[in-house]
């Protein structure tokens, strides 16, 4: 008889069926479509991995938020945070939309631009605005954003120089009941640097003081935060008006509403967690109506929103290339999309759906990259199916901060597909290549050859 090969048992939990700390587990539904269009012919058409952007999803968002806000509060006006995903088709989505544009550096500020915003409609935030770039702010009227005294001093020289008068707001930070305060951006408002800033702006006469600047971190999961912040603002406002007589045009409360991704450790999920617009909107519009501003005078209210606008809209398709059993015993499932491509895993616990039908009957898994690293983990522990090599996964929510903070990293970048209202996809960037790649690079001379050198 001929001798099978043995494997080792394994005593596993059976996690089919089994309650959970919110009841019963629910069941697994795949995720075979994005916008009528299967996943399993955009990995045919655009290879795997493949970042994907649905267009509808996109204009959901942004027009429920606008909506939400605009219904509360008589002026509002959002702008794209281009660092959250500056791929050109995105912004201009947004731009379509009717968003301005807000840029922390010379290369976004110059994308901005390249993309046909009028220079009055970009807000330029930031701690590294270096001088040319402010000189082109200047001469283009963007809302410029100070971050701090360097800053303002670097303003009033140029101010002097014919460029136009600086158009300016400050950036003010502030204890908003969030742990750890964001203070290293802006002027503090508790400790009075924010009124001295304001001070020096208008005695000078050099700047116009055009507005008020806040952001007061990210993923902010309680609404209050920014009535605080917005009560401060008006404070502010209303100092400026009562001692200057000087009427500002705009408060602005930055981003940092929570997107519906579940944070690592997070007992309940993202989607339960994470307040609506209509939340945010409530706190920020009450507080911004009850404050001592007078009616006449009520600010345009700008919004940075970034993450909460564009997460939902974007989807990281891949395939698996293996499964394996770790010396422990635990399942590992090994799929081609690295912690390079996305950077968001570090601190979500993503929500990966299988692409095609699946067992019922799941596990725990640790989902795994493809990159030689041991840090390239997409899921600890995830309560997984079987899939098996050439399977389909996706990976929900992941349209912030993936474009732009991913890493050229052991493999090229991926396509990044959007697809359209009417479900037709279209590339809106590349895949990279090795002419792609190397054509920054320089060899010397003495190196072009592999050869050893002769002795
Ligand atoms: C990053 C950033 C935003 C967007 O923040 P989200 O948390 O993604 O909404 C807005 N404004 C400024 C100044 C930023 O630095």
């Amino acid at each position: 008889m001929e001798k099978k090969p043995f494997e080792r048992p394994l005593i596993k939990r059976l996690n089919a069926g089994m309650p959970g700390k919110f009841g019963i587990h629910s069941h697994i539904e795949p995720l075979r479509e994005i916008d009528g269009v299967l996943v399993k012919d955009l990995i045919a058409e655009h290879g795997s991995p493949l970042y994907v952007l649905s267009e509808s999803a996109l204009r959901r968002t942004f027009r429920e938020a606008y909506q939400t806000f605009s219904t509360r509060y008589p002026r509002v006006q959002f702008a794209w945070s281009y660092k959250t995903n500056y791929l050109n088709a995105v912004c201009n989505v947004f731009h379509q939309e009717g968003a301005w544009a807000e840029v922390v550096s010379g290369f976004e500020y110059e994308k901005a631009l390249q993309n046909g915003v009028p220079g009055s409609q970009i807000i330029f935030n930031g701690p590294d605005k270096q001088e040319k770039d402010l000189r082109l702010a200047i001469k283009n009227g963007s809302l410029i954003h100070i971050d701090h005294f360097d800053e303002l001093y670097m303003l009033l020289e140029l101010a002097g120089q014919g460029t136009g008068t600086p158009k300016v707001a400050i950036r003010v930070n502030m204890d908003t009941g969030i742990y750890p305060r964001w203070d290293r951006f802006g002027f503090n408002y508790e400790n009075g640097e924010a009124w001295e800033a304001l001070n020096r702006i208008l005695l000078s006469e050099k700047l116009e003081l055009v507005g008020l600047h806040t952001h007061i971190g990210t993923y902010i999961l309680t609404a209050d935060a920014y009535r605080a912040a917005a009560a401060k603002l008006a404070s502010l406002a209303t100092g400026i008006e009562k001692k200057y007589g000087k009427v500002i045009q705009y408060i602005d409360l930055g981003g940092g509403f929570a997107s519906k991704n579940t944070l690592k450790g997070a007992y309940v999920p993202g989607t339960d967690a994470a307040p609506s617009f209509e939340e945010y909107a409530d706190a920020i519009s009450s507080a911004l109506i009850k404050s001592e501003i007078k009616p006449d005078n009520l600010p345009l209210l700008i919004l940075e929103t970034g993450r909460a606008m564009v997460d939902d809209a974007g989807y990281l398709l891949g395939t698996v290339l293996a499964n394996k059993r770790l010396a422990d015993g635990r399942r590992a499932t090994i799929a081609d999309i690295g912690v390079n491509l996305l950077f968001t895993s570090f601190w979500y616990q993503h929500e990966v759906l299988p692409a095609q039908d699946v067992s019922q009957h799941t596990e725990e898994t640790t989902l795994y990259g493809p990159l030689c690293m041991n840090i390239d983990v997409i899921r600890e522990a995830i309560d997984f199916p079987l899939l098996k090599k050439g399977d389909h996964l996706v990976i929900k929510r992941i349209g912030a901060y993936n474009m732009t903070q991913w890493l050229q990293f052991i493999n090229y970048r991926p396509r990044v597909v959007m697809i359209d209202e009417a479900g037709k996809p279209h590339v809106i960037r590349e895949r990279e290549d090795l002419v792609h790649l190397i054509r920054l690079e320089k060899v010397p001379e003495h190196l072009q050859s592999p050869k050893q050198k002769k002795q």
